[in-house]
Parts: C-alpha cells; sequence; structure tokens
C-alpha cells in the first residue's frame, strides 16, 4: 500500500513525538514509525524509570533525617526494599505514560506506523507493510548503550538492564563516571549495595567544574562507595555465577557489572545507498537546522550526539517542525543549556566551567564567588551533607557565565536560574534580589565578595 505524508518521523522517542505533534498542529500529513515501545530512552529505559529508583533510594535517607528531628518508632535496620513490587509500580507506571504518549500521538493526528522504517531514497520510507511516500525524513532513533569498547564488555549489564531488576545484587561494579555511571552508582548504593567505581581519569564527570567533581567524589567516598581512579579497565570474563573484571592486572569478582562507558548513535540498518553523512562514532552529521547531507533528510536529538539530552532533543524537533511548516528559522543553542545530574548528592550546572571561562576569556577579569553550608535540613544530624555553589562572573559588568552546584535541590535551583542566565544576568542582579527565608537558595543572592579573582597573570 503507497501513503502519501508531508513528514516521515522515525523513532518514537521524546524528540520524535515533539516534533510530529508540532508539524502536525501547524496541517502536516505526519507519520511516525517506531520499532519499540513509544516514549524512547527517556521515558521507557532512561530518564523516568531511574528518577522513580533514585526516589525509592533516597527514602533511607530521609528516615535517618527523619529519626534526628525526634521521630521515634522507626528502625532503619527493619526497613526491607522490596525490589519486585518496586519493579511492578514502575512498569504500571512507565506504562502509564507510554499509553499517554500514544494518545497525544493519535489526538495531533500523526499516523503512527509499527515496526523498523527503512529509507529507500529521499522520498520514500519503507515499513513492514506499506511504502510511504513523503515531502520529509526525520531521523530520531537515539542512542544505544556501547558495548565493545573493551574485552567482555557485552556480559556487563547496561543501565536498561538494571532497572529491570527484581532482586538486587550484594556486591556490584561500576565501569565509568560519566552521568549514568555516577547516578546508578548513587542510586544503587542507597539501597546498601557494595558500589565499587572504576574510571580512567582521576575525578568523575569529566566535563564537569573541578571543584564540583572533588566534592562529588569525596561525597560518593563517605557514602561508602569504593572509588578507583586512573582505573585501566582490560577484560571482563564470566566465573560460575559471578562476572570478573580485570582492572590494572588485578582481577576483582561482583555479583553484576555495570557497563557505563557511554553510549553510541542508534542508526540501524536506516539506509543503504544515501550514504547520509555520518561522524566518527557513527552519528548522523547535521548543520543548525538539523539539516543532514542529503536535501529534506533531517536528524534530531542523541543519534546526532551533540548535546544528549532529552529536551535538547525536544527542542530541535520543535523547531523543525516550525521551520519547515511555520516559515521559522530557529536554530537550537547548544551553548548556555542547564543540566543535572541525580547523583547523591545531585548537581545542576549551567553555562562555562572555571577552565572554560579562563580559556574563553584568557583570564580577562574572571571573578569566582563561591559558598559551602550545611543546609539546615541536617541541623540535627551528625550526618552534614554540603551544599556547594560556584557562580563564574566575567568582565567590568560581572556578567554571569557559568553556575553550579552540588548539594541537595541542586537540579530544581539551577533549572531557575537557567532563566535569568539567558537573559545575560549579570552579578549585581543576585545582589539586588533579597534573599527567600530560610532556604538553600538564598546564598545564592548573598554572594558578597568574590573568592577568587583570576587575571591574566594567571593569579
Ligand atoms: P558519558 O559519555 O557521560 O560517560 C561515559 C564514561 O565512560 C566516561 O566516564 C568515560 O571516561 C568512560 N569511558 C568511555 N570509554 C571508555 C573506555 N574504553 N575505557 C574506560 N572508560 C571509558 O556516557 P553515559 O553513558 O554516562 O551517558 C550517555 C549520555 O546520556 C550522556 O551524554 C548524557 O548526556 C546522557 N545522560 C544524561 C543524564 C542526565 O541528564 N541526568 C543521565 C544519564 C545520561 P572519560 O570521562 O575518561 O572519557
Amino acid at each position: 500500500m503507497k501513503l502519501n505524508f508531508d513528514l516521515v518521523v522515525i523513532g518514537g522517542g521524546s524528540g520524535g513525538i515533539a516534533c510530529a505533534r508540532r508539524a502536525s498542529e501547524y496541517g502536516a500529513k505526519v507519520a511516525l514509525i517506531e520499532g519499540d515501545r513509544l516514549g524512547g530512552t527517556c521515558v521507557i529505559r532512561g530518564c523516568i524509570p531511574k528518577k522513580l529508583m533514585m526516589y525509592a533510594s533516597t527514602g533511607i535517607d530521609s528516615i535517618h533525617n527523619i529519626n534526628t528531628f525526634c521521630w521515634e518508632g522507626i528502625n532503619v535496620r527493619d526497613l526491607h526494599f522490596n525490589t519486585s513490587l518496586w519493579q511492578k509500580k514502575k512498569t504500571e507506571e512507565i506504562k502509564r505514560l507510554e499509553d499517554i504518549y500514544e494518545k497525544l500521538l493519535l489526538s495531533s493526528n500523526v499516523r503512527l506506523f509499527r515496526g523498523f522504517g527503512f529509507i529507500d531514497d529521499s522520498s520514500k520510507v519503507k515499513t513492514e507493510n506499506e511504502i510511504l511516500s513523503t515531502e520529509r525524513i526525520v531521523i530520531a532513533t537515539g542512542g544505544k548503550p556501547v558495548k565493545d569498547s573493551i574485552s567482555g564488555l557485552n556480559l556487563a549489564s547496561t543501565s536498561n538492564d538494571i532497572l529491570e531488576l527484581d532482586h538486587l545484587p550484594e556486591e556490584l561494579a561500576v565501569l565509568g563516571s560519566g552521568y549514568i555511571a555516577v547516578e546508578f552508582a548513587s542510586i544503587l548504593s542507597n539501597f546498601g549495595i557494595n558500589v565499587s567505581l572504576f574510571f580512567r581519569s582521576d575525578l568523575p564527570l569529566k566535563g564537569f567544574d573541578k571543584d564540583i567533581r572533588k566534592r562529588l567524589f569525596g561525597h560518593m567516598e563517605s557514602l561508602g562507595i569504593s572509588m578507583y581512579p586512573n582505573s585501566n579497565i582490560q577484560k571482563i570474563e564470566k566465573s560460575c555465577k559471578k562476572l570478573t573484571v580485570t582492572v590494572d592486572g588485578h582481577r576483582k569478582q561482583f555479583d553484576k557489572i555495570l557497563n557505563a562507558l557511554g553510549r553510541s548513535p542508534n542508526v540501524p540498518e536506516i539506509e543503504k545507498s544515501l550514504n547520509i553523512a555520518r561522524g566518527k562514532i557513527g552519528e548522523i552529521l547535521v548543520n543548525d537546522f538539523n539539516e543532514t547531507s542529503i536535501p529534506n533528510i533531517f536528524a534530531i536529538g542523541d543519534v546526532t550526539n551533540r548535546l544528549n539530552l532529552t529536551p535538547v532533543a525536544i527542542a530541535e524537533g520543535r523547531a523543525l517542525a516550525e521551520n519547515e511548516f511555520n516559515n521559522g528559522k530557529l536554530k537550537v543553542e547548544h551553548q548556555s543549556v542547564a543540566s543535572a545530574v541525580f547523583s547523591n548528592p545531585p548537581i545542576g550546572s549551567l553555562g562555562l566551567t572555571e577552565v572554560e571561562a579562563q580559556k574563553k576569556f584568557e583570564n580577562q577579569n574572571i571573578k569566582i564567588f563561591e559558598s559551602e553550608f550545611n543546609p539546615m535540613k541536617y541541623s540535627f544530624s551528625s550526618k552534614k551533607k554540603k551544599i556547594y555553589i560556584k557562580i563564574i562572573a566575567q568582565g567590568i559588568d560581572n556578567k554571569i557565565v557559568g553556575a553550579h552546584m552540588i548539594g541537595d535541590d541542586s537540579p530544581e535551583i539551577i533549572q531557575t536560574l537557567a532563566i535569568p542566565f539567558k537573559m545575560g544576568m549579570r552579578k549585581s542582579d543576585l545582589d539586588n534580589t533579597i534573599a527567600v527565608h530560610p532556604t538553600s537558595a538564598e546564598e545564592l543572592v548573598l554572594l558578597r565578595k568574590p573568592t577568587r579573582v583570576l587575571q591574566s597573570n594567571g593569579s
């Protein structure tokens, strides 16, 4: 059967769905093809189930803290986490969200095709039973875990597998120290699992501000996570029911190993003859308008491997619909996108790191404002989880070029700060704001003097 469309989107994750719905809103005739579940990595096997697991795991911390506020009768040692019940509830919640996505697509008049799409030429996409003729094609197929960068890596679990567990292991090794590694190491260690983190750099979370990375290292260690920086991870082998990882020539055994060694673009056999230009790791190369090397074929989100965050994919999808069907000329700017890491404690980050600011402005009048304090929430607790805030200002007008935070509620605070940041906030704007008291976020408007001033002589 042959069908005609203005737009065919391949991939029903957050970016693809956002693009399809927005295009349809502007009157385009749109089809979306999905070979797996609707919602993609974020909803089905990423951000959402991960955060549900994080909430489950931090419950125990809250109970510890409640006890310090004089509640009696709750003995943390008597508590037992019912993993299979959590799994059941999580599965129901994800199914609920998936159904909402399907309803939204259908109510937006997007025609949904189940199965895999194959691009025949720039105006034709084949599904299992149909040929879809179209003016434009969007590739929104996301990413997938890398499984071959070290020998035996395919024996390790991915974050997808960890989210499906119905009982927890006693000992777990986590390989890598990116987003997924530190988030899952934190979550699983909160559940009382013995977690060891092996990574090749000196500090976790390469790319983040060094002062945040140092503090995260310390916090993770104090949570009881065994940290192995500067590790050369060599191979993984199966031994009876356990897995052995060889690091720097030493063999160590674990119940499970989490492969958090990064993700790569998911470009299955989507096209053969067109030869869409690809980058080093197979990502689809696009310009600022998400156009690929082939006219009328576009790519959005993780498959382009630029800034692999759900809201970025959504923004790219919507901008594309705006440009193609509503005479827009939108570009999604990747420079000042805030991000959060749901580690324990969580992190919020925005703009340049201190090192990036030094490079960009060649040490021209950079002021660093810092504050580190015990949040009131832990007033009665012997376990103090400090909050650290760093604001980086530059130039005679002290324009804020970076904001970084580690500690409770950092993701929520950094989201709010992202708004004035985008508007060109100056340090004086923070100073002119009267604090909301008593809060942790008020520290942002009470940072009076810089802790350091960086000038071109390198001081
Ligand atoms: P990352 O790219 O963040 O981290 C990969 C890790 O693997 C790094 O520590 C890297 O080391 C290490 N690594 C890669 N190859 C090797 C190797 N051969 N040997 C040893 N170490 C290696 O990937 P993630 O999988 O954690 O996350 C993927 C993407 O998903 C991220 O880009 C992020 O944008 C997104 N994401 C976002 C989240 C959020 O917003 N909260 C949560 C989860 C994921 P090194 O640092 O030294 O290069």
